[in-house]
């Protein structure tokens, strides 16, 4: 058997499109949907994170703020900018990037921004929200790993979904969403004993750990649907997932590259949290 790809790459571009459709609507009726962004300090890879961002709003026609601080910047400073832009009605998102230099608290930044502009749903509120089934953003990441199984006509209801990780910003979110989507899921961590033994009864696998090629074919029930949310550098420095990707692929039914995966949905699903901020907004 060789698995089926879900392209996140074509996907994302229709996600895209959708959400242009949406801007463009509220542009129609007086709003201009915003995000903001704050970006402090200069880490290379943030900084790539940022521009990416930028650009995909400026591709639905999404105004952006981009608001670069030096590294030194108070977190004083930094809570004081956060609550300008969420009393200005102008701004539907805001997003800090992280990581953050370490002499400003994430907890402390994170809970300053207003819930209904949390577009990255890290606030506890919004946490709280996802584990209590309420309406609320859904975290960029896991949001589109669900709309990929829905690309490929996976149902999880009633499938045994294993999710590796359990991080607070892929592997416990996304444990819920598969959860409120009524699969049964496990979820493995680092102190999991046999994760093999976890993994191959996984009907739905989604890796979210951060180590190259971790998850191997003969860690995967034949047919499963497989998700790779790891992003790696492998020996040659190319980009890969957790998945042993060339192997993995003759064993389940539907897999998602690395890169051309998850990578752009999340982005993608970033802009559809804004969208929704903005709809939202006008209520
Ligand atoms: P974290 O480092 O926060 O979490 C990794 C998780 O993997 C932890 O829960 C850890 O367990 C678990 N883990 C570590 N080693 C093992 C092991 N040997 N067996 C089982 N579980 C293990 O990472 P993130 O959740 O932030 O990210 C995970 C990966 O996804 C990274 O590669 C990251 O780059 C990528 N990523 C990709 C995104 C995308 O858009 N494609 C977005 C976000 C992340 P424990 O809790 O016990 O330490």
């Amino acid at each position: 058997m060789t698995a089926r790809l879900i392209d996140g790459k074509a996907l994302a571009q229709q996600v895209r499109d959708e959400v242009a459709i949406r801007v463009k609507s509220l542009h129609d009726r007086g709003t201009e949907p915003a995000l903001a962004v704050i970006l402090v300090g200069d880490d290379p890879a943030s900084q790539v994170y940022v521009k990416h961002k930028v650009a995909d709003c400026q591709g639905v026609g999404m105004r952006s703020i981009l608001d670069r601080l030096p590294a030194q910047t108070s977190e004083a400073t930094l809570l004081a900018r956060i609550r300008e832009l969420n009393a200005d009605p102008a701004v539907h998102g805001i997003l800090v990037q992280l990581p953050l230099p370490g002499h400003i608290d994430a907890n402390q930044v994170i809970a300053t921004i207003a819930p209904a502009k949390d577009v990255d749903c890290f606030h506890v509120a919004s946490v709280g929200a996802l584990m209590a089934g309420l309406p609320g953003f859904k975290p960029c990441t896991p949001h589109g790993c669900m709309r990929m199984l829905q690309a490929a006509g996976v149902d999880p209801r009633g499938k045994h979904a294993v999710v590796v990780g359990r991080s607070n910003i892929v592997g416990k979110p996304m444990a819920m969403l598969l959860l409120q989507a009524s699969a049964t899921v496990t979820i493995c961590h680092s102190a999991t004993a046999d994760l093999g033994a976890m993994t191959r009864q996984a009907d739905i696998l989604v890796a979210a750990v951060g180590r190259r090629r971790m998850i191997t074919a003969d860690m995967v029930k034949p047919g499963a649907v497989v998700i790779d949310v790891g992003m790696n550098r492998d020996e040659a420095g190319k980009l890969c997932g957790d998945v042993d990707f060339d192997a993995v692929r003759n064993v389940a039914s539907w897999i998602t590259p690395v890169p051309g995966g998850v990578g752009p949905m999340t982005r993608a699903m970033l802009l559809v949290n804004t969208i929704e901020a903005a709809e939202a907004s006008r209520r």
